[in-house]
């Protein structure tokens, strides 16, 4: 039913700066225009953006949030991580890339249950709400659970069932049932993909058979992809073509289908025209703090990868190699360590920075068109950004003050498709010392290796 226009708004926000994207929003450089408009209202019904400008009719309203010295700005999106490994924070530290799966994570993932990945999904959203995330891009085991803790809390998510090809058909299966089953629901703030683990965990049979699946149901496929340079210079060594070639090759990488690439640092010359003839419909997931914490000597290759077209979308990874769920630190960092690897201080500017983190994510995470801006018609993924604390007065530039001043801290609220699910600071949805106090009570049994298992066996 199609409430009546004289019916009260469910939200009003008045007195905001607000983010508006005033580019056509798909290409690179030129395009890639912000603006902030001072003293705007947003309205907000069913879940949706009604108006937003500066002299606009306000209607009543159930909420009203009056926000002057906030700046308005699309929710973050988290485009790659592993929510639940937020139980694991810290506990893998110092390591190289092997040793952190084969002798920690690894192991202590053959011992998960789904209440472990429940409590850790919980606190995954409570610190993603709370740091302005309003849509996170999952990739994990037992993730019926995520998907009800999605449900329940009110964020959005973009959510996979991963697998590797040791599990046989089942695991891929399993994939497909969770997609199907899941795909659309939490009023739509669900979607869902095909979640192969990565071209080094999964044989190419298995990939072919992951496209053919992804063809027929008409799914995206999320998969971790030359994460670093040793996997591609091992891929070459073992098979004669890179990750992005095997991935061509098995059907994943032919631009009939949507995918979502984690990381891609081992990303090399020869990998750009493959990535170039799937026409926009490939995406990479960046999230630097890993490499820079694993020691990988390259990064994901933002600025070749814009050049032809692919979207590069922020992310953090997991916690246990992360640390933290925070993109704007994944904002600040992307825009430092491209300025350092292309030796350019005018590349990736804070308003790219900015594009990438809301219209580029969007996009990444296959939401691209119903959120990542502020605009009529999209959904309300809503946060409103304190900026009067010390650290970022003066304001001078807008877009450099939210991207290397601002931090997750300074996110005073949080709104999901219209509904506040952070407001002052406060979680609604969830309540964080008793996720911590029943998390604390699993986590002996959780992080015991002694029984010398593991899930998986990395070896590039
Ligand atoms: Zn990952």
């Amino acid at each position: 039913m199609t409430p009546s226009p004289a019916a009260p708004a469910d939200l009003v926000i008045t007195g905001c700066t607000a983010l508006r994207h005033t580019g056509t929003g798909s290409g690179s450089g030129s395009d890639e225009r912000i603006e902030f408009a001072e003293d705007t209202s947003i309205v907000v019904r069913g879940g949706v953006i009604e108006a937003i400008g500066v002299d606009i009719e306000l209607p009543d309203a159930v909420e009203r949030i009056h926000a002057r010295g906030q700046v308005a700005m699309p929710g973050l999106v988290n485009c790659h991580t592993h929510a639940p490994m937020v139980a694991l924070r810290g506990i893998a530290e110092d390591l190289p890339t092997e040793e952190w799966f084969n002798d920690v994570v690894w192991p202590i993932e053959s011992n998960l249950t789904a209440v472990d990945v429940e409590l850790g999904a919980k606190l995954a959203c409570a610190e993603m709400i709370r740091g302005g995330v309003t849509c996170f891009a999952d990739h994990y085991f037992s993730m019926d659970t995520v998907a009800a803790v999605v449900e329940e809390c009110g964020i959005r998510a973009h959510l996979g069932e991963a697998y590797f090809s040791s599990q046989g058909p089942q695991g891929r299966e399993k994939s497909l049932e969770f997609a199907l089953r899941h795909r659309g629901r939490a009023g739509g703030r669900i979607t869902t993909a095909l979640a192969p683990h990565a071209p080094y965990t999964v044989d190419d049979t298995a990939l072919a058979a992951t496209a053919d699946l992804a063809r027929e149901h008409g799914l995206p496929v999320h998969i971790h992809a030359a994460e670093n340079r040793d996997q591609t210079e091992a891929s070459l060594a073992r098979h004669g073509r890179t990750p992005i070639e095997i991935l061509a090759r098995t059907g994943i990488l032919t631009g009939d289908l949507d995918v979502l690439l984690a990381h891609g640092t081992g990303i090399v010359e020869r990998d750009l025209p493959v990535l170039a003839r799937t026409n926009g419909r490939t995406a990479v997931a960046t999230a630097p703090r890993g490499y820079l914490r694993f020691a990988w000597p390259t990064t994901t290759p933002v600025r070749a990868l814009r050049g032809i077209g692919v979207p590069v979308g922020l992310a953090t990874d997991g916690a246990a190699s992360n640390s933290s769920l925070d993109v704007w630190e994944s904002m600040a960092l992307t825009s430092l360590i491209q300025k350092s690897t292309e030796g350019d201080p005018r590349w990736l500017t804070s308003r790219q920075a900015l594009h990438h983190a809301t219209l580029q994510s969007a996009r990444a995470v296959g939401f691209g068109g119903r959120i990542g801006s502020l605009a009529p018609g999209l959904r309300a993924d809503i946060v409103l950004v304190d900026l009067t604390g010390p650290h970022t007065q003066p304001v001078h530039d807008l877009a450099a003050t939210l991207v290397h001043s601002a931090r997750s801290s300074d996110v005073r609220t949080t709104i999901v498709d219209g509904r506040i699910l952070m407001r002052d600071r406060e979680l609604l949805t969830l309540d964080v010392p008793e996720i911590v106090r029943e998390l604390g009570e699993r986590l002996p049994a959780l992080v015991d290796r002694s029984h010398g298992r593991r899930i998986q066996e990395y070896g590039t």
